[in-house]
This record gives structure tokens, C-alpha cells and sequence, in this order.
């Protein structure tokens, strides 16, 4: 597919993410008015003025991630569930957090009617899941711009365990955090990159 193609060409090479790509039909997770850009490599607005991520974003988070079929995923910032549904056919076991209850909503319902065995949470990706006792998490993927590494989120992850996050406040960039048992997390940098922000609490409350 197109698609897959120009992924290649920007670096994408887990061949196991570029089937997962082929197979998520990226329309569905559109609005109607907006369809004819499903398959070009840009962000799109969703509800609630979020956007889908681009799918050159996706692919790299993705490939970031190495994710392994069993693997428990926490993904903070639902969205459209494009990204979840990805998770979903790489083989984890995805739990996600979502803040807005219109996108919760929504995107709960289309993960079900597809068939995506996501489980969805409403709440503040910045507390993790605490409440449910589903963690640790191999791995940790937050979809939004985050000021700093949320520290439940790190508590959350297993020893070894991965997260992958953008981080900065206008720009980010984005880095792959490896929990180590008895040393400092192991932090490596892939670049810039432009996500909607991680909201917290105060914005949730008046929002
Ligand atoms: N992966 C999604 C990206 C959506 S944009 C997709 O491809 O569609 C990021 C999402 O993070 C938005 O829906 C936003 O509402 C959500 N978000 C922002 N701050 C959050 C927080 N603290 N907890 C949970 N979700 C949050």
C-alpha cells in the first residue's frame, strides 16, 4: 500500500509495524467530511480539538516500542484509537486513558464495533492506573506532548520495561525510557516532534 511505501522511505523498517499499518483501515477513525486524507502522512483533527497522530508518528512510537504479542500496554491519550488499534494488532493486551469523556465515548464504541479488545479508561493519563489492578506494564506510550516524565507512570512500568514519550512543552522531543532494576532509567532521544499537550488536572476540572 502507499501508505507502507512512504513509511519505508521515512525510516521505518519493523516490518511487523508495517503490517499492522497495512491492516488498520485508518478511515474508519476519521470523521466522515475528512476521509479523503486518511492515507496521507498528516495529522488530522478529531473531536474535541484533538488530533490523530500522523502515521509516520504512530509507525515511529510503534517501532520505539517493540512491542510482543502478550505484552500488557498502557497508552496514555486514546484519541481517535488509531494508535490502540495498532497496539491491539501487534499482539498487547492495551489498556488506555482517555481525558475527554466525548472521545471516550466515541472511541470505546469504534474499538468495540472493530472488534479491538482495548480496554478503555476515562480519566488523568498522569496517574496511570492505579485504581485497577492491571500494571505493571511491559510497556508505557503517551500520544501527548508531556512537560516531564510523570513519575506514577515510570512506578507503573516493570523492571526492563519500555515507555516511549514526547516531552516539552510547544515542541517535544521524543524519547525511549528503559527501566533498569538496579541502575538510573536508560533515556535515548529520537528527535523533535509536535503532539497536542498532556493536560492535568486543574484543565480537567474546567474543562
Ligand atoms: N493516539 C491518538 C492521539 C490523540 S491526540 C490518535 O492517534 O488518535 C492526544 C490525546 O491525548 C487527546 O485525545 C487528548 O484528549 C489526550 N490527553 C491529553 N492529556 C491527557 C491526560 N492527562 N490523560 C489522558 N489523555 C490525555
Amino acid at each position: 500500500m502507499q501508505m507502507c511505501r512512504e513509511l519505508r522511505k521515512k525510516g521505518i523498517t519493523d516490518e511487523r509495524v508495517l503490517a499492522a499499518m497495512e491492516e488498520v483501515p485508518r478511515h474508519r477513525f476519521l470523521d466522515i467530511t475528512l476521509l479523503e486524507l486518511a492515507y496521507e502522512d498528516q495529522a488530522i483533527p478529531i473531536l474535541c480539538d484533538q488530533t490523530i497522530s500522523q502515521p509516520s508518528t504512530v509507525a515511529t512510537q510503534s517501532q520505539l516500542l517493540n512491542v510482543q504479542p502478550g505484552m500488557k500496554v498502557l497508552e496514555i491519550g486514546t484519541g481517535s484509537g488509531y494508535q490502540t488499534a495498532i497496539l491491539c494488532e501487534l499482539g498487547a493486551k492495551v489498556f488506555t486513558i482517555e481525558r475527554q469523556k466525548g472521545l471516550f465515548d466515541k472511541t470505546k464504541k469504534l474499538l468495540w464495533d472493530m472488534r479491538y479488545n482495548a480496554r478503555c479508561y476515562l480519566g488523568d493519563g498522569y496517574k496511570g492506573l492505579t485504581e485497577v489492578d492491571y500494571g505493571p506494564f511491559d510497556r508505557v506510550i503517551i500520544t501527548c506532548g508531556a512537560p516531564y516524565i510523570p513519575q506514577p507512570l515510570m512506578d507503573q512500568l516493570k523492571p526492563d520495561g519500555i515507555m516511549v514519550i514526547p516531552v516539552g512543552s510547544e515542541q517535544q522531543e521524543m524519547l525511549r525510557i528503559t527501566k533498569r532494576p538496579d541502575e538510573e532509567p536508560l533515556v535515548e532521544h529520537f528527535g523533535n516532534c509536535r503532539f497536542v499537550p498532556m493536560l492535568g488536572n486543574i484543565q480537567f476540572k474546567y474543562q
